[in-house]
């Protein structure tokens, strides 16, 4: 099976709104609310795309029982770790073409819980053929908790998608992930300086020392594509011009795709291009992590994987 993690989950309530007023009552009417979190996205992906998923993570509270029954409504199996805090909301209000979103902090993991969720995820790591990590850290977990998780996972294939000082610590750690997918931006951060999407640059930049031991370093470039690092290979991933209805989880999606396709054991070049369909499907959906399997292959097809 393949065990997803979501350390910070939310319930991702979406206010549609025609205009959005301040300081005065805004009334809504077709409320949406999900389970949330980038883990959880590529939950939902995992499942359409038929593989055997168990989700896991931390939850807490009233909101947190919330999220186990969304869980079950689809058919998508859990396995978490109870806290005493209360799970989040997330709220995105859409108004105008623009969205604004007000995102809890979420509850504080204590250090007693921290240490119950390592035994309980040494537990599913065990079990599982592949763990794809997603999101940020709640508070109260130290900024080396994934490194930590690394530390447990019996050596299991991982995919990490975070960033910032989160992702820079499990770097430095001895026991690496297998695939992280940072977004240029990500990557800047974590080199702490700006960088080019040209060919050569990137080649330069994921060859930094920062870097090594890593088998995949694919760089997901939006409505660009992606350019990748296979061991010493480098690819760069060009996309089809697709019609974008909300790109909100389009990494999540992508990362799906990798983490299935790895799981398989698939070429690179698959790989790559699975990742990229499930990032442009996703995209092509109001609903974040909601995909129309139907276009999978036309969209594959279009997808062009070179060597660079
Ligand atoms: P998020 O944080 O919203 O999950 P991200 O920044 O991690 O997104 P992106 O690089 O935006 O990830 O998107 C991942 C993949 O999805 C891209 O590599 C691409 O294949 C596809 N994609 C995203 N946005 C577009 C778009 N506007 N047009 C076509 N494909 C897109």
């Amino acid at each position: 099976m393949i065990l997803t993690i979501t350390m910070n989950p939310s319930i991702d309530i979406s206010y549609p709104l025609e205009a959005f007023k301040l300081d005065t009552v805004n009334r809504v009417k077709n409320v949406r609310k999900t389970a949330g979190g980038k883990g959880l996205n590529v939950t939902r992906i995992l499942k359409q795309l038929d593989t055997e998923v168990v989700a896991s993570g931390l939850i807490g509270g009233a909101l947190g029982e919330e999220i186990k029954k969304d869980l079950d409504r689809n058919g998508i199996a859990h396995d978490f770790l109870p806290i005493s805090g209360e799970t989040r909301n997330c709220i995105a209000i859409l108004h105008e073409g623009q969205q604004t979103e007000i995102l809890e902090s979420g509850p504080v993991v204590s250090a007693q819980e921290a240490e119950a969720f390592l035994k309980h995820f040494e537990k599913l790591a065990a079990q599982a053929e592949i763990i794809s990590i997603s999101g940020s850290l709640p508070e109260g977990l130290p900024v080396d908790f994934y490194r930590q998780m690394m530390q447990v996972c019996h050596g299991k294939p991982v995919v990490l998608d975070c960033s910032g000082e989160a992702l820079a610590e499990v770097l430095k750690g001895d026991v690496k992930p297998s695939l992280i997918k940072p977004n240029a931006e990500e990557l800047a951060g974590l080199l702490g300086r700006s960088i080019s999407t040209n060919v050569d640059d990137l080649k330069n930049t994921l060859s930094d020392a920062m870097f090594s031991g890593i088998e995949w370093i694919v760089v997901s470039l939006g409505s660009a594509g992606a350019f990748a690092k296979h061991q010493d290979k480098f690819y760069r991933v060009t996309i089809p011009k697709i019609a974008v209805v909300n790109p909100v989880g389009s990494g999540d999606a992508t990362v799906a795709g990798l983490t299935a396709a790895i799981a398989e054991a698939w070429s690179a070049e698959a790989i790559l291009k699975q990742g990229n369909v499930l990032g442009m499907l996703n995209a092509q959906e109001a609903t974040t992590g909601q995909v129309e399997l139907a276009n999978y292959q036309a969209l594959f097809d279009q997808i062009q994987v070179e060597e660079v």
